[in-house]
C-alpha cells in the first residue's frame, strides 16, 4: 500500500507521523519504505540521514541515478529514500519535463513490489512535489492538529485530491485522517477532536497522537520515537496506529 502524508499546512505533524508510523510498521515486521519528498528533508534528518543532491531523491527524479542506488537502509528496520534541498528547485526545473506530474510515480514504480508499505512524506504546499506524491500514491493520510484552525485549508486540500483523481490518478482515495498533538487535559483539544470525528466519522483513526516533548526531541537524536522512548505514550500510540493502518490496508485490499 502506497500512502502519502498530505496537508499543505506546515507544522501539523506530517513528518512526525511519516517517520514514526514507518518505524512502527517496520517494528511489526512489515517491509517499509519512507520516501522524503520535502526539500527541507526533515524525515531524512529525523532518521539521522543527510545526503547530497547526488544521493537524494532529486538525482533519481531527474534521471541521473537509478533509484535502487539511492535507498538507505536505516538501523530501524525501514528503508529511506532521502531528500535534499535541491528539490526546492523542482517547481521550476520540472516545468519543462514531459509528464512532470508522474516523475515520482515512474521513479518509484520499480520499488513498489518490494514493500508492504511505502509512506510518502510531502512538503507543506500544493505544488508540483505534492501533486507528484498524490499521483504516485494509492491512499492519502491527512494529519490534522488538534487546535482551533485544524480544519482551515482542508477544503483546498480536498479540492486538490479531487482534481488529481479526475485527471491523474483515478483510484486515489482518502485512507484516513490522523489527529495529532492531542492533549487530553486541554478542553479545546478535546473539542476539536470531537468535531473532526463528527464531521468525518469513520475516516478518522481511533488512535490519536499525543502532544509530548519526547516526540519533538526524537528527530534531533536521529531516532524514531519507538527507539528514542520505546515505553513512552507516543511510542505506544504509534504502535496502535500501525495496527489500525494495517487493518485498514487489509480491508481496502479485500474490497478491491
Ligand atoms: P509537518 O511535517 O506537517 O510540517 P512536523 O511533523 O515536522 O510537521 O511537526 C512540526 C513540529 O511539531 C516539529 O518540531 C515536531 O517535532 C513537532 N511535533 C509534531 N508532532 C508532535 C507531537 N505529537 N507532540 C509534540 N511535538 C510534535
Ligand atoms: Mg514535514
Amino acid at each position: 500500500m502506497i500512502l502519502a502524508l498530505a496537508n499543505q499546512k506546515g507544522g501539523v505533524g506530517k513528518t512526525t507521523v511519516a517517520v514514526n508510523l514507518a518505524a512502527a510498521l517496520a517494528e511489526r515486521g512489515r517491509r517499509v519504505l519512507l520516501v522524503d519528498t520535502d526539500p527541507q528533508a526533515n524525515a531524512s534528518s529525523g532518521l539521522g540521514i543527510r545526503v547530497s543532491a547526488e544521493r537524494s531523491l532529486y538525482a533519481a527524479l531527474v534521471g541521473r541515478v537509478p533509484v535502487e542506488k539511492l535507498l538507505v537502509k536505516t538501523p530501524f528496520g525501514l528503508d529511506l529514500l532521502p531528500s535534499s534541498v535541491e528539490l526546492a528547485g523542482a517547481e521550476a526545473e520540472f516545468l519543462e519535463l514531459p509528464e512532470r506530474e508522474r516523475l515520482l510515480q515512474r521513479t518509484l514504480s520499480p520499488l513498489f513490489s518490494r514493500y508492504h508499505f511505502v509512506l510518502v512524506d510531502l512538503p507543506p504546499s500544493l505544488g508540483i512535489l505534492t501533486v507528484n506524491g498524490l499521483c504516485a500514491s494509492q491512499g492519502v493520510i491527512i494529519p490534522l492538529q488538534c487546535e482551533y484552525y485544524a480544519l482551515e485549508g482542508l477544503s483546498l486540500l480536498v479540492r486538490t485530491l479531487r482534481r488529481v483523481r479526475e485527471g491523474l490518478n483515478r483510484d486515489l482515495f482518502l485512507f484516513g485522517i490522523i489527529l495529532t498533538m492531542y492533549d487530553k487535559r486541554n478542553r479545546l483539544s478535546r473539542e476539536v477532536a470531537e468535531e473532526v470525528r463528527r464531521h468525518f466519522r469513520g475516516t478518522v483513526f481511533e488512535e490519536m497522537i499525543p502532544r509530548t516533548v519526547r516526540l519533538s526531541e526524537a528527530p534531533s537524536h536521529g531516532k524514531p520515537i519507538t527507539v528514542y522512548d520505546p515505553r513512552g505514550p507516543a511510542a505506544e500510540a504509534f504502535r496502535r496506529l500501525a495496527k489500525e493502518v494495517e487493518e485498514r490496508a487489509r480491508q481496502e485490499k479485500a474490497s478491491g
